[in-house]
Formats: structure tokens, sequence, C-alpha cells
């Protein structure tokens, strides 16, 4: 990861198990809505909530994601987190990202589902203080909900949360690995190098 003078950055947070084109048009998208100069995909290692369920390896995760963005020069790919030991807290990763970025303002790019569980996040009004978040919601997604839950937050923090609206969310990693074990398609939904490596490894079966 190197600083290259970068003003603005978004850090691309989430499982990825797979990555799938929501993924990258949400990235895109916030690249574009949020004038970033550099999106960093960084797979989770061990999330926090996630410690008993079972993910696909982190290197899948991370290879995925490497054939998923190579064609982009504005976005990189980060194994900041299935480098570091111990549970993947958002707040390391971006004060991580922050030591090599000083100068950058850090939004942090994920999925509506996972901000809505930020109130129970570690030093997450610290982390709303260093960074701004962009919850990505799918088509029919209820924000009034995340919006009732957000609303104890103070006032300072909430303005350091926005909702971006992509309809290529329809796609979900969920259903992908559900598809595979059905042998039903996956052409289409995902990077033909993601799918073929899904293939070659024989995961989701
Ligand atoms: P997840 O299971 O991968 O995803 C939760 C939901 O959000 C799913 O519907 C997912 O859709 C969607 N999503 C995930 N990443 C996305 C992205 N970058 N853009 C658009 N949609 C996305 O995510 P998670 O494990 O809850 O965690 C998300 C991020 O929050 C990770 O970076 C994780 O480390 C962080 N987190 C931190 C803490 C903490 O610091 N205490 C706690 C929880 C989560 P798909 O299934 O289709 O991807």
């Amino acid at each position: 990861m190197k600083a290259d003078g970068i003003k603005r950055l978004a850090i691309m947070g989430g499982t990825f198990d797979p990555i799938h084109y929501g993924h990258l048009v949400a990235a895109e998208g916030a690249k574009c809505e949020f004038d970033l100069d550099r999106v960093i995909f960084i797979p989770a290692a061990r999330p926090p909530h996630k410690t008993k369920k079972e993910m696909t390896a982190p290197y899948h995760r991370l290879h995925m994601v490497e054939r998923a963005i190579y064609s982009n020069s504005h976005f990189e790919i980060s194994a900041l987190e299935l480098e570091r030991e111990g549970l993947s807290y958002t707040i390391n990763t971006v004060n991580a990202v922050r030591e090599i970025h000083p100068q950058a303002s850090i939004y942090f790019i994920t999925g509506a589902d996972a901000v809505l569980e930020i109130l129970t996040w570690k030093n997450v009004e610290e982390l709303l203080n260093v960074c701004k978040f962009i919850a990505a919601t799918r088509p029919g997604y209820d924000l009034e909900n995340l919006e009732h839950t957000l609303s104890c937050l103070p006032r300072q923090y909430l303005k350091n949360i926005c909702t971006m609206e992509v309809p290529a969310l329809a796609i979900s990693s969920t259903d992908i690995r559900a598809r595979v074990a059905d042998n039903r398609p996956i052409k289409y939904l995902l990077p033909e190098l993601v799918e073929r490596y899904i293939f070659e490894e024989g995961l989701y079966k």
C-alpha cells in the first residue's frame, strides 16, 4: 500500500465470500460519488462477530479479490487484516491505513446490514471520528430501520454515516454460494476469473 499523495480514499470492508459485481459496482459508485482517489479492498480475516461461523479460508477470499480488481487502476487490495493476529477490529484497520496515509480523508464502505450493528463495534465513537462510513444498500432495503438504530448516536457522529443505494447489490454472496452448491449458474454475477477460481478450487460445494 503506497501513499502516493492520495487525498481521499476508501477502505472496502467485507468478507467477500465471494466478491461479486455488486461489490465492484458499489466501490466504483463510491469512487465517483465521493471523489475518491483510491479504493482499498481489505478482506476481513477474523470478523469479531463471526468467530464460530464458517468462512472460506482467507487466502481464497484474498485471491478472488485480486482477480476481481486487477483491471481497475483506482482499486487496490491489502492483506492488512489477514496479516494481523487476533480479531479484525475495524478501528485497528482504519488506524493502520491512517498511518500510511496521514493526509488522507478516509471512508469505510460496507454493507448497510453490517453498519446496522455498528453500535456494537469496538471504539465506535473513535472510529466515527477518524473515518466516514458509506453504507451500501440493496434494492428493497429498509432504511428506516438503519436510521432508527443510528438515531441514538450523537449528532456529530451521525453526519459521518451516509447511505448509497446500489441496485447491483441484488447480487449477493450468500446466493452465489447456494447456486454453486446446487449446480446452478453463477455466470455474469461475478468476474469470469473469480468464477473460474471458484470451480478450480472446488469452493462452495
Ligand atoms: P459481511 O458478512 O461480508 O456482509 C454483511 C452484509 O453487507 C451482507 O449483506 C454483504 O453482502 C454486505 N456487504 C459486505 N461488504 C460489503 C461491501 N464492501 N459493499 C457492499 N456490501 C457489502 O460483512 P461483515 O462481516 O458483517 O463485516 C463488514 C465489515 O465490517 C468488515 O470489514 C468487518 O471487519 C467490519 N466489522 C467490524 C466490526 C468491529 O470492528 N467490531 C464488527 C463487525 C464488522 P454480500 O454477502 O453479498 O457480501
